[in-house]
């Protein structure tokens, strides 16, 4: 299939390996920032077939992951309501709240529905004048144009019973937080490239310049993961910090400009919390005034559901950061696994803990390949 075995080719992965081998001269940390990277490089093995010079870190690029659980409860709290209707993706309905999640109020009988389009759930509101419909807006910078869409039109629509209950967060100034915290290892990093695809690449030159860091714009598929590393390092061993594209064929500098007019209109830059790290200024979306009657936060009382505690032994803020592995948590594949999870991590498609679980073995503490 065009554009899918090609970067699936053994004999130019193994071409990529030979020149990786070829250039790596001392060791080197990279983090991949997009958590279907984390997946793709531990579904092919890709950490492994690396010399044991470059380590990969896996990033905080999972937005399930990282929707704080306050705003999980405050969704369970919406779709345990009789006159709503609570509208998600399906990879949130197994992310833990405090008590519960959404697939279990969805079980208890609650409207909770799963859909494919947020222009799906404004669908439902036109259906439904009696109820009052919720859409679950998670994501990053890739997911926003879709969302804003959906209040865009619900408000041409003059529709009353249709808000969002908003986590967006932004890819910038997340790594701005990474490399600037005391701890941080990373060296060069792969970008997430379609939250580019969205928003162009622009935002990272002066990242990449500030920080001394190659930041390289790579793909999802083996060959763009391989090709994406060899850039990295190259800049590395030869002393530049340069943002570089290498999923050109999806990717231009300044991105997609309407869809980024179209989310300038409806969001505005707001401090988010990221769940296991912590507030990060700048780093989310919220509605513009213009469009705050669709906010969910502000047409329901939610007051009553306020920060809460993680559970004690998840790990995954530090695993989003990068400074733990997913087989370093105690939990790990014992009392937090996809059935039961502890952590958002281990549930969502994009998330670490869950590609550690589907395609690492770990005995031991140990980990090793299936
Ligand atoms: S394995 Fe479970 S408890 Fe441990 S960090 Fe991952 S999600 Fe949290």
């Amino acid at each position: 299939m065009k554009f899918i075995d090609e970067y699936r080719d053994p004999a130019a992965a193994g071409r990529w390996l030979a020149a990786i081998r070829g250039l790596v001269t001392r060791p080197w940390t990279l983090m991949e920032v997009c958590g279907g990277q984390t997946h793709a490089i531990l579904k092919y093995g890709i950490d492994e077939l690396l010399p044991r010079e470059v380590t990969l870190l896996h990033g905080p690029g999972c937005p399930v992951c990282v929707t704080p659980l306050e705003k999980i409860d405050r969704a369970v709290e919406l779709a345990s309501r009789s006159d709503v209707i609570f509208c998600s993706f399906g990879d949130m309905l197994r992310v833990p709240g405090t008590d519960r999640d959404l697939l279990s109020v969805k079980a208890s009988g609650g409207d909770v529905r799963i859909v494919y389009s947020p222009l799906d759930a404004v669908r439902i509101a036109t259906e439904n004048p009696d109820k009052q419909v919720v859409f679950f807006a998670v994501g990053f910078e890739t997911t926003a144009p879709g969302n804003a869409m959906a209040v865009y039109q619900a408000k041409r629509a003059g529709l009353g019973n249709f808000s969002v209950l908003v986590s967006h967060v932004l890819v910038p100034p997340a790594l701005e937080a990474i490399l600037g915290s005391p701890s941080c290892r990373v060296q060069g990093f792969l970008a997430a490239g379609h939250v580019c695809a969205v928003m162009g690449y622009s935002e990272y030159i002066p990242i990449a310049a500030r920080y001394k860091v190659p930041i390289v714009v790579t793909g999802f598929e083996p060959i763009d993961l391989l090709h994406g590393v060899f850039l990295c390092l190259k800049q590395l061993e030869e002393g530049r910090a340069e943002v570089e594209n290498q999923y050109a064929r999806v990717v231009s500098e300044l991105g997609n400009r309407p869809a980024q007019a179209l989310v300038r209109e409806v969001f505005g830059v707001v401090t988010r919390a990221w769940r296991g790290i912590g507030e990060i200024p700048g780093s989310g979306l919220g509605l513009n005034e213009a469009f705050a009657g669709f906010d969910a936060e502000r047409r329901f009382d939610l007051s009553a559901v306020g920060p809460r505690p993680e559970p004690a032994e998840c790990i995954a803020g530090q695993v989003l950061q990068g400074l733990r592995k997913p087989h370093e948590c105690q939990a790990f594949g014992t009392r937090c696994t996809p059935e039961h999870p502890l952590g958002a991590t281990m549930v969502s498609s994009e998330g670490a803990c869950a590609a550690y679980y589907q395609h690492r073995r770990v005995v031991g503490g140990q980990e090793g390949s299936r």
